[in-house]
């Protein structure tokens, strides 16, 4: 029986589809640490709890710079089956004329599978939903897995926000077919509750429930049934104090950490509560 048989039955019964949706934790690193040493000791420190982890699945993005190195210790230490490592931007083109930019596909080359695309933070200088499409598109392409960020800046009295998602949902994933959607993972980021932000305010899993149902929504009127093999994940302030509820009652498929994730304990703890909820 071939191996393309084996996948055919896998799927048709749904037990690809259930593997898909393994819970997730994304490290989102930022412009973080400030040397590859640092980047080879945070990721090192994290992957010391690795042996316990079996039901959770656990991406690293760093800088571009770190990628190389940190994919040949994930290589040499064999954790590729525990984790993989993502990027927190691809260039808008594929190659040629775009000056300090790097394209999807060599960041696949040195080790990448997933990529994070549309993050607020990138948005606020300037990167438009159409944009973000044309990225999400030349990463598939290349292999790479789209982690799209949306999210409200201020939820307004008359929810507004919530056309404001569906905005964001509809013209990032737009001419993205349905067979691809099983790839790709939205992050609701509500830019109020991320660290980052001056006079941030907690976001709750009730919050994060309605919205997570809301996309679901989105993507199931966009995409029909294949839209639930779309995995969606919560971050903005995620810590190992807040992580189980967001996991238990959140309504989501797992993790996007910033601060958190450049701190060995405080990530281990949350991929632990994450193992945990799963058994
Ligand atoms: C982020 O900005 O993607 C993020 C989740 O940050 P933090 O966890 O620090 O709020």
């Amino acid at each position: 029986m071939g191996n393309k048989f084996i996948i055919y039955i896998l799927t048709h019964y749904g037990i690809i589809c259930h593997m898909e949706k393994k819970k997730i934790i994304i490290g989102n690193w930022k412009m973080n640490p400030s040397s590859s040493k640092e980047a080879e000791k945070l990721f090192s420190g994290v992957a010391k709890g690795f042996s316990g982890v079996k039901k959770t699945e656990i991406v690293f993005c760093p800088p571009f710079i770190y990628l190389e190195s940190l994919y040949r210790l994930l290589k040499a230490k064999r954790y590729t089956l525990k984790a993989s490592l993502g990027v927190q931007n691809v260039s808008l083109g594929d190659v040629g004329p775009y000056t300090g930019e790097v394209s999807a596909g060599m960041l696949y080359g040195v080790g990448a599978k997933y990529a994070i695309l549309g993050h607020s933070e990138r948005r606020a200088q300037g990167e438009s939903n159409g944009d973000i499409n044309k990225k999400i598109k030349f990463s598939l392409v290349a292999g790479l897995r789209p982690i799209l960020c949306v999210g409200e800046s201020v939820r307004d009295e008359q929810h507004g926000y919530f056309n404001l998602i569906k905005k964001q949902v509809e013209e990032c994933l737009s001419g993205i077919s349905k067979n691809s959607i099983y790839k790709i993972i939205i992050a609701y980021e509500p830019i109020w509750a991320i660290s980052s932000t001056p006079d941030r305010r907690d976001a709750t899993p009730d919050d994060c429930r309605e919205m997570v149902i809301f996309i679901r929504k989105v993507l199931s009127d966009k995409f029909g049934k294949e839209a639930s093999r779309a995995r969606i994940i919560y971050g903005g302030s995620v810590n190992s104090k807040n992580a189980k509820d967001f996991l238990q009652n959140g309504g989501i498929d797992g993790l996007l950490v910033g601060n958190a994730s450049l701190d060995v304990k405080k990530f281990t703890e949350i991929i632990k509560i994450c193992e945990t909820l799963n058994k």
